[in-house]
């Protein structure tokens, strides 16, 4: 990672104080549920995937490889089942940049992270192009 902070992306509206501010609270709440218990989140978010993509909660099983990765909250759920601690440096590496007012802005490019993605990803410190990118180097 770089240390570029210039906005590269003015399509993409600067995030207000309002904004910046409830996207801290849902940090500061993942923050207490990382470090408290992960395992009860992670399987409420599971449960209510497999409900939404079947409508049939009672005898699935969870694979990882069938639960499909088109759908931002699973990607998420999948992170957390990948990498517990490092979603919760990723959440107080947010909270830093919300205090420095780097917040919503692209690490690699220096461009700003759309409010999408930023609403399933509080803590993502790439826009997609740049997570896309890292993502095809990790699989090659
Ligand atoms: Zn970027």
């Amino acid at each position: 990672m770089n240390t570029k902070k210039t906005t590269k992306n003015p399509s993409e509206k600067k995030l207000t104080d309002a904004e910046i501010d409830s996207y801290k609270n849902k940090l500061l709440i993942l923050r207490a549920r990382l470090s408290g218990d992960v395992s009860t989140m992670t399987n409420a978010a599971l449960n209510k995937n497999r409900m939404e993509a079947s409508g049939d909660l009672s005898a699935m099983p969870i694979h990882m490889a069938d639960v499909g990765t088109d759908n931002f909250e699973q990607e998420q759920t999948l992170s957390f089942m990948q990498n517990e601690s490092g979603i919760l440096d990723q959440v107080n590496e947010a909270l830093v940049r919300i205090k420095e007012g780097t917040y919503g802005i692209c690490d690699s490019c220096g461009g700003r992270i759309p409010k999408i993605r930023l609403n399933f990803l509080p803590y993502a410190a790439l826009c997609v192009q740049c997570a896309e990118n890292l993502t095809e180097d990790e699989n090659n």
